[in-house]
Parts: structure tokens; C-alpha cells; sequence
């Protein structure tokens, strides 16, 4: 096929299968009531019968037990990394992130397969730490961001002042999309600002009410002092609509989804090494953001999860594995809903699908049905934490490095190799991967092991000139270590030390961040 081809545009009828995409994540700190409106947005798109069982209590991953509890929980519900559902005329994949901190790096990987995020806020506390720093992620891919402030049952802060205080902390331009009407306990529905509707129990208040009176009020506020929606500052992630509601009183969660139905965004072009592929580009792309073992303890599989980045994928079809140049036969892609899944007879751009398989698709890895591309913005930052892995049964040696290996495919760790030949070392970004880890290995592989500490506290990966990368490494053979795909990584034990290095190394590059793909 020529290059001209492989770019062409799908058919209409797939491009409007890709249009009524909507893919998006949930960010918020925790409590903020991510859960609670992740249940209620299932239950508005019929994925969930009764609100409350998406899952007990996903993002309370705070104490290494509630964790470990949560991994058994996965265990038995598939409904960790995306959920499914119709609502309107669109599709919606709605991606999970962890809530912990500890695995921020799974969260900033599955956050490059979205192509919206909804900022949860709550309304007493404002922009709290944590949704600040995910949204600084969004904001590195321009990702349009909606906001949803939540609680508006309780008392609140006064709602002009949280919108200040978006705008001046995130500096991003606010446009109310609806107004509450009434506050905490006398909080009743919503104004849509647009249509001019009233939403919920408000439309059954009689204009002399109080809640009414003060609105209207209000309004002339907001038209005199607020930017009216703009869906080019939006899309490019300058300006967020603002929602007011409450997720447990359901009160405004349809507001969203409505929202996002009318104004996408649809699935956006990801970039790859060579070029921006397009959603409603012919040719099937797609790109492995996470993977995911033993969502069904029944048999022990592993579930790398695509987003088809372009094209119509089908069944059976046959992809090019760019990674590996092989084929790789799509079989069993499957979708997953609140409580199960199914396989997918088709997908389209901007859908997730869960592709089963034995450890031949790993993080960042590109599927493609023509064109030779590699999808980039897949990263793994420089662990910050760096144990080495104490084994207490030297017989299962053999074992554990398989293990190690697998489990650093998934993304749980990071896997160094030092090249003096020592017993290898594991990198992550927050402790809780560690037990993690542990919990794993002994539970899946029988393997039992300890971290002893490490003379390293920095990792960089390598660049340069082939043999003076070589040269490097001999002379700092005790510093060395490969990483899983065998790239060439520096240890340091201080950042003094890193920074010596550095300079006295020019001809190198030592990246504190590595594209994978
Ligand atoms: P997450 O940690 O962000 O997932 O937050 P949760 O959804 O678990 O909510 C945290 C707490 O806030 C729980 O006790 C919820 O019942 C409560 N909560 C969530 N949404 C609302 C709301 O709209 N109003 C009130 N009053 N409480 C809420």
C-alpha cells in the first residue's frame, strides 16, 4: 500500500462510528467522589443496575491491606481499567486510573489513551493537591479538561469563588455549564446555562421560591462576569466547562454525559514517531497503554488494554506487531462493562478493547494493520526507589527471574539488570509497588522474596554514540544496569553524583524519562 493510501480516510460510515466515540478518564483526589460518580455515570448509561456495585471501595488504596484487597476484588470483577457503556447516541470508554499516588506512573500511561478527563472537585475543599497534579499531566497533552463540582449537597464554598480559584490555580479559563440551585441541604437541581432548562427537582420550584429568586440573581452574575462556552479554547484545553451537582443525590451526573455527548471531544489524533494518526484514518491502529494479569482467577490470563487509535478493527483480523515486525491475530478482543465482558466483533477509533495474550504485547507497544508507525507518549519515568531483590530459596532463582520479568511488563516495577552481575534490581516510583510486588510473586509464583537496600537512589537512562556508551559502561561497570528491553541504564547514588556525571560526559544523554514504543 502507499503512503497516500495508508493515510486515506475511512469510509463514512466508519467515521461516524468514530465520531460518537467518547473516551475519558476521572481525576480527583481522593474523596473528592470519584467512586460514587463513577457508579452513578454506569447507572445513567444502564452498564450497572443498582448504584453501588461497581466495586467496594476502589480508590481507598491508602494501607497496603486495603490494597491487596482490592487486587483480590479485581479478581472477581473485571471492572478495573475501562467500563463500557452507551448513553445518548455515543459510546463512551470510561478508563480507570489507580487513586493511590504510588501508581502515578499507571495513571499518567492510561491518561495518553483519553481523550477527555472529568475533574472531580469538592465543593467544600476546592482544588486539592492531588487533582492539581493530575491535571498538570492533562494539561502536558492538552487533554480537555470538564469539571464537576461535587457535594453541592453539603455546605460549599461560594461558587464564584471556586470558579476563581480554578481559573487562578490551574490557570484555565472557567465557563459554567449549568448553576446550582440552592446550596447544602436545600440544594435542588440545576440550571443549564445553555439551554436555559432547569434539570432535577428544581424544575418543580415555583419561581417565587427562594432557591429561584436567588438564581436568577446569580445568573446575571455569571452572563456579566464568565466567558461563555467555547468549544475551540475547550478542545484545546484552555477553557473547562464547569457542572455543579451532587453524586450521591444524582443530582447533575446526566448534566455531564449530556455534555460530552454534544460537544466530544471525539477521539483525538495521537502522535507517533512519524507522523499524527488520525481517528478516521482507514487503517487499523492501535496502541497498548496497560496491561493486566489475572482479572480472571479461574485461569490465569494477562490483558493488555488497546485503544484502537484509527480505523474500524475487527474479529480475527490480522495486525502488524511494529515492536516485533511479527503478525499478531486478533482472536478474542474483548469489551469490558461494569461486570463482564465481551468479545468485540468490532471496534472502532477511540474504543478501548482488552486483547488476551501471553506476554507478547508489552506497554507502548504499537499494532498496526499497514503502515510501519510506532505511537509515542508512552513513558516510564526514572524510578525513584531502588531495591535489590533478596531471594530466600536460591532454588527458584530461575523462577523468579521469569517472574521479574513478566511482572516489569506489566508495569508493577521497573527491572534493572546490573551488568557486574549482582542480583537484580527493582525501581518504582511509589513503596506500595514494592509490596505489590511481593504480594505477587509469592501469591502467583510461589516465590518469596526480600529487598535489601541499594548504594543507588538515581536512575538515568543512556544515549549516545554507540561505543561511547560502550566506553561508558566499562568504566562504570558497577553504576550499569540494563533495563527489561536491555537499554543501557545509569545508577547513581546521589544526585551530586548524577550531576558530575553529567558534565563530565558530554558526548552522552541521560534521560530522566523513557518513551516507550
Ligand atoms: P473517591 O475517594 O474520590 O472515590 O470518593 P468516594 O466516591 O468514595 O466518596 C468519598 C466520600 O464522599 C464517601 O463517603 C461518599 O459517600 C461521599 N460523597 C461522594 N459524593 C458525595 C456527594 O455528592 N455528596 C455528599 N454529601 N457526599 C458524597
Amino acid at each position: 500500500m502507499s503512503e497516500t493510501a495508508q493515510a486515506s480516510a475511512a469510509p463514512t460510515s466508519i467515521q461516524s462510528e468514530i465520531a460518537r466515540r467518547r473516551t475519558f478518564a476521572i481525576i480527583s483526589h481522593p474523596d473528592a467522589g470519584k467512586t460514587t460518580l463513577t457508579e452513578r455515570i454506569l447507572r445513567a448509561g444502564g452498564a450497572i443496575q443498582l448504584a453501588g456495585n461497581v466495586r467496594a471501595k476502589g480508590e481507598r488504596r491508602r494501607t497496603k491491606s486495603d490494597w491487596m484487597g482490592i487486587e483480590r476484588d479485581r479478581g472477581i470483577s473485571v471492572v478495573t481499567s475501562v467500563m463500557t457503556f452507551e448513553y445518548g447516541d455515543c459510546v463512551f470508554n470510561l478508563l480507570d486510573t489507580p487513586g493511590h499516588e504510588d501508581f502515578s506512573e499507571d495513571t499518567y500511561r492510561t491518561l495518553t489513551a483519553v481523550d477527555c478527563a472529568i475533574m472531580v472537585i469538592d465543593a467544600a475543599k476546592g482544588i486539592e493537591a492531588r487533582t492539581r497534579k493530575l491535571f498538570e499531566i492533562c494539561r502536558l497533552r492538552d487533554i480537555p479538561i470538564v469539571t464537576f463540582i461535587n457535594k453541592m449537597d453539603r455546605e460549599a464554598q461560594d461558587s464564584f469563588a471556586l470558579l476563581d480559584e480554578i481559573a487562578s490555580t490551574l490557570a484555565l479559563d472557567t465557563s459554567p455549564a449549568t448553576w446550582p440551585v440552592g446550596r447544602a441541604a436545600q440544594f435542588v437541581g440545576t440550571y443549564d446555562i445553555r439551554t436555559r432548562e432547569l434539570h432535577g427537582p428544581a424544575k418543580e420550584l415555583p419561581q417565587s421560591d427562594p432557591r429561584m429568586v436567588a438564581l436568577s440573581e446569580e445568573l446575571e452574575l455569571v452572563e456579566a462576569a464568565l466567558p461563555p462556552f467555547d468549544r475551540e479554547a475547550f478542545d484545546a484545553g484552555h477553557l473547562t466547562p464547569v457542572f455543579f451537582g451532587s453524586a450521591m443525590k444524582e443530582i447533575g451526573v446526566t448534566d455531564l454525559l449530556d455534555a460530552l455527548v454534544a460537544y466530544g471531544p471525539a477521539p483525538r489524533a495521537q502522535p507517533s514517531e512519524s507522523r499524527e494518526v488520525k481517528a478516521d484514518e482507514g487503517q487499523v491502529t492501535a496502541l497498548i497503554f496497560k496491561i493486566q494479569a489475572n482479572m480472571d482467577p479461574n485461569h490465569r490470563d494477562r490483558m493488555a488494554f488497546a485503544r484502537v487509535c484509527s480505523g474500524r478493527l475487527t474479529r480475527g483480523m490480522r495486525l502488524r506487531h511494529v515492536r516485533t515486525g511479527k503478525q499478531f491475530a486478533l482472536h478474542t478482543p474483548q469489551f469490558f462493562f461494569a461486570r463482564d465482558r465481551q468479545l468485540a466483533e468490532e471496534a472502532f477509533g477511540g474504543d478501548v478493547v482488552g486483547i488476551p495474550n501471553h506476554g507478547t504485547l508489552r506497554i507502548g507497544d504499537t499494532l498496526s494493520e499497514s503502515e510501519d508507525l510506532r505511537f509515542t507518549g508512552v513513558p516510564h519515568f526514572a524510578p525513584e526507589i531502588l531495591r535489590r531483590v533478596r531471594l530466600d530459596d536460591a532454588m527458584k532463582a530461575k523462577k523468579l527471574r521469569q517472574a521479574l520479568v513478566e511482572l516489569a511488563e506489566e508495569g508493577v516495577v521497573q527491572l534493572f539488570r546490573p551488568q557486574d552481575g549482582l542480583p537484580p534490581i527493582v525501581g518504582v516510583v511509589g513503596t506500595l509497588q514494592l509490596d505489590v510486588l511481593q504480594s505477587r510473586l509469592k501469591g502467583e509464583y510461589g516465590v518469596s522474596i526480600g529487598f535489601e537496600s541499594t548504594p543507588f537512589t538515581m536512575a538515568r537512562w543512556i544515549t549516545g554514540d554507540r561505543a561511547k556508551v560502550e566506553a561508558f559502561a566499562m568504566t562504570n561497570r558497577s553504576s550499569m544496569a540494563d533495563d527489561l528491553d536491555g537499554d543501557p541504564v545509569f545508577l547513581s547514588s546521589s544526585a551530586f553524583m548524577m550531576r558530575r556525571t553529567v558534565e563530565m560526559n558530554p558526548d552522552l544523554a541521560f534521560h530522566d524519562i523513557k518513551q516507550i514504543g
